[in-house]
């Protein structure tokens, strides 16, 4: 019988309908799978039952004769950012170590409404803030990937690194994601899955732990684009609980793929020609490009004149945003309380604080605060502001000229771990073609698209106009039948 594990989102969807097998199969096949690769790191918490319990009502379900949901005996991976309720969720970090939500997050909710049940909870980097997973107060999840001859431990990108180990080493079909400046695309891209952020708006944050509340964005991580578009149908809808979420009904974007892109305009913008870029980044770019145009697309060149300015603004306003929303663990309401004896009220403030967030948090409070700060905030904060408008409106101006973007994702392939650790400003340059998307709010996704010359994983990413997942969608279904992507990490296949 084949091995249920290397099934992906919906095969499984559709085995489970036409009773290839049971959705309890399916459940405990993951679960055996998740307990026996606990040296990846990627699961902070296991939660077998949860899986089980979903699989059982889809098979009760079948059973019954009734109509399956669309997630049906779909067992997924929850990176540990949204909240569950009764089971652990603590952002990677020790100032929530401890914390058991009484409440479930929208996304969360609308998957597990949608038939789908937990495997367990994934490990990121802390609060979402890094590109390498490395941040985490729980250790770093260890990429499934491998240079070939060589031992040395890959990042599995960040910070949705559980996300990304897991569901290329074949632990789960698909995971969730949140990408803020580039937490899905990145590690999609290291791990050679596919992943979409979606418009801003389109997931709600309700019950997501915030790090940068005006680009938080929640998505899928999955094996491929068609897997993508069933979660992202279930994850996506409005919600009166965010204020931000997007009044609009959810498009059937399964139903509507398709991979003929004549009369579409695919824009390739010159400024994303960065220094320093590896030769093999550039020639998978050209290679994305003539599948485009393979698949029936007009390929024209455009100009996003402040693309330079993004990763500064983004690192301006990312921590402005997170100093304000990190304020509220003070060791008074959740997780950690450092109270030393005869402590003050402020005294335990800082001693919590000082012991719950790591060093990458800190340093983006630190950050934050600055830039926010009476004598600083015009010359930074607003001054960044300003910026992102005009990258928004550079993309507006693109988008009068094509229907959607092709660019890499990142600037390399998987680095080891360690290596970019010690230099935050390294870590942070791995975001610049992720990071203007964010900015403005666009949908964005990364598709495998080639290996490096160390047979790793390199991405292709597409952003389209605000609310068009189902171009980007099409589009990154085009390069996916034509680069044909079938390498996977060998020790989990
Ligand atoms: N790597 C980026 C950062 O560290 C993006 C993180 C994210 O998208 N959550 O901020």
């Amino acid at each position: 019988m084949t091995d249920l594990t290397t099934l992906g989102i919906a095969a499984i969807r559709d085995g489970v309908r036409d009773g290839q097998f049971k959705a309890r199969e399916v459940a405990e096949a993951f679960n055996a799978k998740v307990a026996g690769a606990r040296a990846l790191n990627a699961f902070l918490v296991e939660t077998p039952d949860h899986a089980l319990a979903a699989a059982d009502a889809a098979d009760a379900a079948r059973a019954a004769g009734e109509t399956l949901k669309p997630l049906a005996g779909v067992p997924i991976g929850m990176k540990d950012l949204f909240a569950t309720k009764g089971v652990a969720t603590t952002a990677a970090s020790k100032i929530l170590e401890g914390f058991v939500p009484p409440y479930e997050s929208t996304v969360s909710q609308n998957l597990w409404n949608a038939g789908a049940g937990m495997l367990g909870k994934l490990n990121l980097d802390q609060f979402a803030m890094g590109s390498s997973n490395e941040t985490s107060a729980f250790g770093n999840v260890i990429s499934p990937w491998r240079r070939p001859n060589d031992t040395a431990a890959l990042a599995p990108g960040g910070s949705s690194g559980g996300s990304s180990t897991a569901v290329s080493a074949g632990l789960a079909p698909g995971a969730t994601g949140t990408d803020t400046g580039g937490s899905i695309r990145q590690p999609a891209a290291f791990t050679g899955i596919s992943g979409i952020k979606p418009t801003y708006g389109r997931c709600s944050r309700w019950g997501t732990i915030a790090f940068a509340s005006s680009l938080d964005q929640a998505g899928p991580m999955a094996r491929d684009v068609r897997d993508c578009a069933i979660m992202l149908e279930a994850m996506a809808g409005f919600d009166a609980k965010d204020a931000t979420s997007l009044k609009l009904d959810v498009p059937n974007w399964e139903a509507a793929l398709s991979t003929d892109l004549k009369g579409k305009k695919v824009g390739v913008p010159k400024e994303y020609r960065v220094d320093g870029m590896p030769g093999e980044i550039e020639a998978l770019w050209q290679q994305g490009i003539d599948w485009l145009r393979d698949a029936g697309a007009e390929i024209v060149e455009v100009s996003l004149p402040h693309t330079k300015y993004a990763l500064p603004a983004y690192y301006i306003i990312a921590p402005a945003e997170a100093s304000s929303n990190l304020a509220r663990y003070d060791g008074v309401r959740y997780g950690l309380r450092d109270l030393p004896e005869g402590a003050g009220l402020q005294d335990m403030y800082a001693a919590t604080r000082a012991a719950g967030f790591g060093d990458e948090v800190k340093r983006r409070i630190l950050i934050g605060t600055y830039v926010l700060s009476a004598g600083f905030y015009d010359a930074y904060y607003t001054q960044a502001q300003k910026v992102r408008t005009l990258i928004a409106r550079d993309f507006e101006r693109a988008f009068g000229e094509c229907d959607v973007l092709l660019t890499p994702t990142a600037p390399s392939a998987a680095f080891a771990l360690g290596e970019k650790q010690a230099d935050p400003l390294a870590m942070y340059l791995n975001d610049v073609f992720t990071v203007p998307a964010s900015l403005a709010g666009l949908p964005a996704m990364s598709v495998p698209g080639g290996l490096d010359k160390d047979g790793l994983p390199l991405g292709l990413q597409i952003i389209g106009k605000p609310l068009d997942e189902q171009g980007v969608l099409n589009a990154g279904l085009a390069i996916e039948q034509r680069a044909g992507f079938t390498a996977r990490p060998q020790a989990w296949w």
